[in-house]
């Protein structure tokens, strides 16, 4: 016989895998029970980032005698009785495993004083047996403290990433619960340090201002929409704010902060042709939505939500965006009469949304430089098909039905340089004579092929200038933090970066390539991708860092749209895009060029019908 029985201990650390894989998976669990727990005050204490210490005080209804000795045994929960209630459980927690989880993985204490109570119970848990109990004085609440996470799991433990990136995920975390609970008094503190302390509010503005710059609050546009069981409500930032990350979208299901891809995509429609390509906004969606219409249950860590009628959810949500932008814009129209002449009907990018169930509540936005116009590089940030991406604004050309990529198998073999180049369209595309119709070549998203292809064959062995003067690049303490452990992948991509103090790097040489790269602002891009990807393994987050920023390289330095070509210039393009291996696409995934065939031309001018 080889089958045997787990012993119970090595079951739950197994299990408690499902829940606990950082410490912020614990203050998630730990939050939320003290909001279930009717807390008007949570106080995080961590030390390392929560590694070796992780409490939280709470002052909710605290845990009677008999509850809190079993509070930590799996499927104990004061939450629901039966599995039918799943569907309309109001509390965050309701499975009855994240204490026996948290038990199970580190040393844990926990001390609550229940309403009914003149005292408090002391409880100390090791390995999910408690191992010691006292009755002392303490404040109506509870508190947990948590230490040496993984002490008895070290291939868990191991996959602890440094303390600045699990402390992020875990402040991120914090700011969604202080975005999500106005009436609760947050207080974080980290190595002895207050971090974050936010005293109630009343409005999602005045949150935002505890949490971000003061000053944001006033450039915040508040919104709320309805169609049939769903609303949307909440903040949002316009043109005048972007940040590198997404770390400013915070989305709510029902009050529960989630994670949604196709939420997150329909935010950014909505903020098309309004922010740059790879930069993001703040905002603060509230999705409120019959629970029938949702499930939560399809992750043990409840941050993914499945919606019913997914896409009525996404367009309701792209339209209030949308809506909400116009709304101020037009505001600014009227208030402004030194507005661009160049915005008009034409490049108006919201003309088309008009709805009645949409109230834009307040648009307070300041001085805000309108971004509405691509003069070059309006790319999808597609890079790596398989990554997590944002819809952004992509041109759209005023083809007839019948152009096509010019991708098509039986082109595949021709010389570009074989066909007779007409002239520069719009100093943007290339014209050329082939022999099936009318061949136009995007000449930023072609030299920028060009380019990616030729980082990638050199990588390693870039040709590099040595910086005369190195130029010095400040950063946030804690942005530079999180980048040093990439420094060697830039190096093997011709950039050389030294660290000189906490905040500051010395940019010593750079790729022959990269001049016209603004080396601040890939670093910038690059830390955002760090967060967006922190919780990968650390070889993935490295190939999608290495692709994208190759791809960020090239589109930097490449041919602009706007750029006049002379014929040489033109024929040198044409020669290095035939000699790419896949030039049908740039590297974020937009044609290169497109074929508008003989008998399309012949059609409109009506020889042919
Ligand atoms: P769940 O939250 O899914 O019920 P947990 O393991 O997180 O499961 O908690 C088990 C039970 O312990 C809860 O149902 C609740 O009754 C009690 N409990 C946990 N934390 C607190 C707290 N901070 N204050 C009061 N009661 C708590
Ligand atoms: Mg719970």
């Amino acid at each position: 016989m080889i089958i045997k029985y787990l012993p119970l201990q090595e079951a739950q650390k197994i299990a408690a895998g499902e829940v606990v894989e950082r410490p912020s998976n614990i203050v998630k669990e730990l939050i939320e029970n003290a909001l279930d727990a009717g807390a008007t005050k949570i106080t995080l204490t961590l030390e390392d980032g929560g590694k070796s210490n992780l409490t939280i005080t709470d002052n909710g209804c605290g845990m009677e005698v008999a509850d809190a000795r079993i509070c930590f045994l799996r499927h104990t929960t004061s939450k629901i009785t039966t599995f039918d209630e799943l569907q309309n459980v109001l509390t965050f927690g309701f499975r009855g495993e994240a204490l026996a989880s948290i038990c199970s993985v580190a040393q844990v204490t926990l001390t609550t004083r229940h309403t009914n109570s003149e005292h408090a119970l002391k409880l100390s848990i090791e390995n999910g047996v408690i191992t010691q109990e006292t009755i002392i004085g303490a404040p109506l609440g509870t508190t947990i403290e948590i230490k040496d996470l993984f002490y008895n799991v070290p291939a868990r433990k191991k996959f602890l990433k440094t303390t600045t990136t699990e402390l992020n995920q875990t402040l991120q975390l914090f700011k969604a619960f202080c975005l999500s609970n106005l009436a609760v008094h947050f207080l974080l503190s980290h190595n002895g340090s207050i971090v974050y302390s936010c005293p109630e509010v009343t409005s999602i503005d005045q949150r935002i201002a505890q949490l971000f710059e003061p000053s944001l609050s006033k450039q915040l546009c508040d919104f709320s929409a309805t169609d049939d069981s769903i609303t949307c409500s909440g903040a949002l930032t316009g043109a005048h704010y972007s940040r590198y990350d997404r770390n400013g979208i915070f989305m709510f299901v029902n009050n529960r902060w989630i994670k949604n891809y196709g939420i997150s995509q329909a935010i950014m429609k909505g903020y098309m042709n309004v922010l740059q390509p790879q930069k993001y906004p703040l905002i603060v969606l509230n999705i409120t939505i019959n629970s029938t219409e949702v499930d939560i249950n399809t992750h043990p860590k409840k941050e993914e939500v499945v919606f019913l009628h997914r896409k009525t959810v996404e367009h309701l949500i792209t339209n209030t965006v949308k809506q909400t932008l116009e709304a101020h814009i037009s505001q600014r129209l009227q208030q402004s009469s030194s507005f661009p002449q160049s915005y008009n009907s034409k490049t108006n990018p919201f003309q088309h949304f008009a709805s009645e169930q949409f109230s834009p509540k307040r648009s307070v936005f300041k001085d805000l430089p309108l971004q509405h116009t691509y003069a070059s590089s309006p790319f999808p940030d597609n890079v790596v098909p398989s990554a997590p991406v944002e819809s952004t604004p992509q041109i759209s050309f005023p083809l007839p039905e019948h152009a096509q990529p010019f991708a098509q198998e039986s082109h595949i073999e021709e010389s570009l340089s074989a066909y007779t180049i007409l002239g520069q369209l719009h100093l943007t595309y290339l014209l050329l004579e082939h022999p099936e119709g009318l061949l136009l070549i995007d000449q930023h998203a072609a030299h920028e092929r060009i380019l990616y292809e030729k980082i990638a064959a050199s990588f390693t062995q870039q040709e590099t200038i040595s910086l005369l003067f190195p130029e010095t690049i400040s950063l946030q303490k804690n942005d530079l933090e999180e980048l040093l452990e990439y420094l060697p992948l830039l190096h093997d991509h011709g950039i050389m970066l030294e660290q000189i103090s906490v905040n500051e790097l010395v940019l010593r040489s750079k790729p022959v390539y990269s001049q016209a790269v603004n080396i601040t602002e890939l670093l910038q891009h690059i830390i955002g991708w760090i967060r967006d990807y922190g919780k990968a393994e650390k070889d993935a987050i490295t190939r999608f860092i290495t692709e994208k920023m190759r791809a960020q390289i090239a589109c930097k330095a490449a041919i602009k749209a706007g750029d006049l070509l002379s014929q040489e210039k033109m024929q040198a393009l044409l020669k290095d895009l035939n000699g790419t291996t896949n030039r049908f696409a740039c590297p974020h995934g937009r044609p290169t060029s497109w074929l508008l065939p003989l008998f399309e031309i012949e059609k409109k001018f009506k020889r042919k019908l």
